[in-house]
């Protein structure tokens, strides 16, 4: 069985039992040496001046706003066919996500921010979904222009380089990252970082994620416990000496899969130098049946996600507009594996397997 990813491959190119057995003889499991290192290199990676780690991608999203304080009823953007936790970001917030539709690349729509901003309109916030860049430069003008924030969910776009100088995460106001084990930057575990070149932002997210204290015992803030312990921290430190390599092999391998998949009922996603294919997303109106075709030749797949935020009972409230590029996107796609460690034998065979589909 071709695995969609098989972390246990993944995770056995590094040498993590030395990481792990350092920070066991080091005695210090929390806000160590490998926190304060691991936030160093991140920044550095980012091309940011601070990053702030923290317990997963969802508090990392939750801490940047609550650090902005927006006033009750306060509105946010965001996409319609984004993951759920960057929705749940804002309304356990207590705060109005504003969900509008996607372009092509699976992306927040610019024109469709600006149809849905009001008066109470106070941040945009954008996600690389798949490892796509939203488009940037056209979003912080709206947003300059409006006088909005921008926070960028990059839990599916570690290190996605935009305009050839900057890196995701440095792109607006500031971005959140998720390591959840199967991300291209992935932990042992759950961890998140924000990154941002604000320092009184920076400052007070640091806070905020150690109960809102400003100085051993003083509370400046109602904060909340959400910290990255340190054998995450030795972990990815090792890890992410390999992202650039990871997000380059996985960048030949979608360019493979454009080139060479050739089934008319299957329609492939655009192929774009900047994406760092988190997911490579092909559409198919059989779906399941590809998926299980697929299953029964030895290749397993996955979906991102078969049901949309807006008609989970969890957001029933959202569930008064369509979203009918959404509602597509969710019943049609299906992921192919896509990672390093999969052998060129494993792709051609997944080629072939799917050009034979009837
Ligand atoms: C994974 C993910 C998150 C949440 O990250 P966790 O670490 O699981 O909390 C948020 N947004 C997107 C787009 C994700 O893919």
């Amino acid at each position: 069985m071709i695995k969609y990813l098989d972390l246990k491959a993944i995770n056995n190119k590094f040498n993590l039992s030395n990481a792990i057995k350092d920070t066991l003889d080091s005695g210090c499991y929390l806000f160590g040496k490998k926190i304060e290192e691991f936030e160093k290199e991140w920044a550095k990676y980012c091309k940011v001046k601070y990053c702030i780690s923290c317990g997963n991608g969802l508090n990392a999203l939750e801490l940047i706003i609550k650090a902005f304080d927006f006033p009750k009823e306060s509105e946010i953007i965001v996409a319609a066919n984004t993951y759920i936790a960057t929705i749940l970001a804002i309304s356990n917030n207590g705060l109005i996500p504003v969900l509008v539709e996607p372009k092509t690349n699976y992306t927040i729509d610019p024109d469709e921010i600006e149809k849905a901003i009001t008066d109470n309109t106070k941040a945009i916030l954008v996600t690389h979904l798949y490892g796509y860049p939203c488009d940037m430069d056209k979003i912080n003008d709206i947003a300059a222009f409006h006088n909005l924030k921008v926070i960028e969910d990059c839990a599916q776009a570690h290190g996605i380089i935009y305009k050839g100088i900057k890196r995701t995460g440095s792109l607006c106001d500031a971005g959140a990252f998720s390591f959840y084990p199967s991300k291209n930057l992935g932990a042992l575990g759950d961890a998140g970082a924000i990154t941002t070149n604000n320092k009184e932002l920076a400052d007070k997210i640091r806070k905020l994620r150690n109960y809102g204290m400003a100085s051993k015992n003083i509370f400046e803030y109602k904060g909340t416990n959400s910290r990255m312990d340190e054998i995450q921290a030795a972990v990815l430190l090792e890890k992410m000496k390999d992202l650039d390599n990871e997000n380059k092999k996985r960048k030949l391998i979608a360019k493979k899969y454009i080139d060479n998949i050739k089934n008319p009922k299957i329609q492939l996603p655009e192929f774009d130098t900047k994406c760092i294919w988190h997911v490579f997303p092909i559409h198919c109106e059989q779906r399941n049946e590809l998926k299980q075709y697929l299953y029964d030749k030895g290749i397993e797949t996955a979906i991102h996600y078969p049901i949309p935020p807006h008609l989970q009972k969890a957001y029933e409230e959202l569930n008064i507009k369509i979203y009918p590029k959404t509602e597509w996107i969710y019943n049609t796609e299906l992921s192919l594996p896509c990672n390093s460690t999969l052998t060129d034998e494993e792709i051609n065979y997944i080629i072939k397997v799917i050009n034979t589909w009837i």
